[in-house]
């Protein structure tokens, strides 16, 4: 019996793809989030009961549509609060499209948000549009995680490598994007989930919550108050070169003290008690700016705001989690890639290195798969063996 394309196109798709668990076993357990934030209001209602009752207040008033409205401009954290308040109300929030839609397809985004304290910075419509959006909002690859500091939907490779993903501190953010104490306030924090955490070589179990904000957002803001990022970044350089300035003055300083301290004590040859008890010549410590290291794959920071987050047809209503090409990643582990393809180690920029690191972490919809197949020799030799048989010549 001859199959049809769309038989031969899922038998494709069947034989030839997978889903990456081994990548979202890496990053929060969603596991404990829905047991953390069940999102059922059992747990998470701060209403007592007798506060309980069918009345909206003055919701109650306004038509439907326009409390529809007021449901999508609310932030996430105020909507919760609302579905606490009682089931009417949990039933109304329940019923709006675009709740009804991230409940029913993407609810970890909602649990993700109230347990990292995002869950005010960002409303319903906005997670909305992001689950139906298949791209990285950083490259043209399929994304197939969220990004909770920004509600952006991002690729594995640009998670790891991308330098504005990595969330970094309060305190740092101000001073590489130039804000003011109070500028600095406008910043939503992300309160990271505990838990354990698994980079490139190592895992990382995070104990307690640490506090930390985007890049992209501190960006933002910082260029707003200078005017716009080139002021931003011209103030800032001014300000590091300051401060380059000194350090190099007072390194030079350390030096000269340090070859002096050596010289007197070839000159006088002192006893071991003698220069055990000279007192410590201090380095000077680094400048703020150089304070804070991008260790890309092996940065946990990079893996704390975010989780996986499906795709959504808004016209079918079809949910897509992605795919990854068998062809690409059932090669060489990356771990195994011998040391030549990378000399200067994780995050060098090395061409043929980083690329080979996208295609293994890449994903793809199912239409975004078969476009890749039809320029996958990889996949193809693979699906032409498996047709074939294992009594196939190959
Ligand atoms: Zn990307
Ligand atoms: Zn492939």
């Amino acid at each position: 019996m001859a199959v049809s394309n769309q038989d031969e196109e899922d038998l494709l798709l069947d034989s030839l793809t997978y889903q990456r668990d081994d990548l979202a076993d890496r990053i929060t357990n969603l596991e404990d989030l829905r047991k953390n934030i069940p999102l059922d209001n059992s747990r998470v209602s701060t209403v007592s009961d007798t506060r309980i009752s069918a009345s909206l207040g003055k919701l109650d008033t306004l038509p439907l549509e326009l409390v529809h409205e007021v449901i999508l401009a609310l932030d996430l954290q105020s909507l919760t609060n609302l579905r606490a308040v009682s089931s009417t109300a949990r039933a109304l929030v329940n019923s709006n499209p675009a709740y009804r839609n991230v409940l029913t397809h993407a609810p970890d985004a909602i649990r993700a948000y109230i347990t990292t304290s995002l869950a005010s910075s960002f409303n319903i419509a906005q997670l909305l549009d992001t689950l139906c959006t298949q791209l990285c909002a950083l490259c043209n690859d399929f994304g197939a995680f969220l990004f909770l500091p920004n509600c952006i939907r991002c690729c594995w490779a640009c998670l790891t490598q991308h330098p504005d993903l990595l969330p970094i501190s309060a305190g740092h953010a101000r001073v590489i994007f130039g804000l003011t104490k109070a500028a600095a306030g406008k910043v939503p924090v992300m309160q990271t989930i505990p838990g354990l955490y698994k980079m490139r070589l190592k895992s990382c179990h995070m104990i307690r919550t640490e506090p930390l904000v985007s890049k992209l957002t501190a960006r933002r803001i910082g260029s707003a108050i200078h005017g716009s990022r080139e002021k931003m970044e011209a103030h800032v350089a001014k300000i590091r070169a300051k401060q380059d300035a000194a350090y190099e003055k007072k390194i030079a300083i350390y030096h000269e003290e340090l070859a002096e301290r050596f010289e007197k004590w070839e000159r006088e040859r002192p006893s071991f008690e003698e220069v055990r008890a000279a007192p410590m010549i201090k380095k000077p410590a680094a400048p703020p700016f150089s304070g804070d290291v991008d260790q890309k794959d092996d940065d946990v920071r990079r893996l704390l705001g975010v989780i996986p987050f499906p795709t959504l047809d808004r016209r079918t209503g079809r949910r897509q989690v992605g795919v990854s090409c068998k062809g690409c990643t059932n090669t060489l582990p990356i771990e195994l890639i011998p040391n030549e393809f990378y000399p200067q180690g994780i995050g060098s920029g090395h061409a043929q290195y980083d690329g080979r690191k996208r295609e293994l972490a890449r994903m793809f919809t199912d239409e975004g798969y078969l476009k890749h197949y039809a320029e996958c020799g990889r996949a193809q030799s693979l699906w032409e063996f498996k047709s074939k048989g294992p009594s196939s010549p190959l």
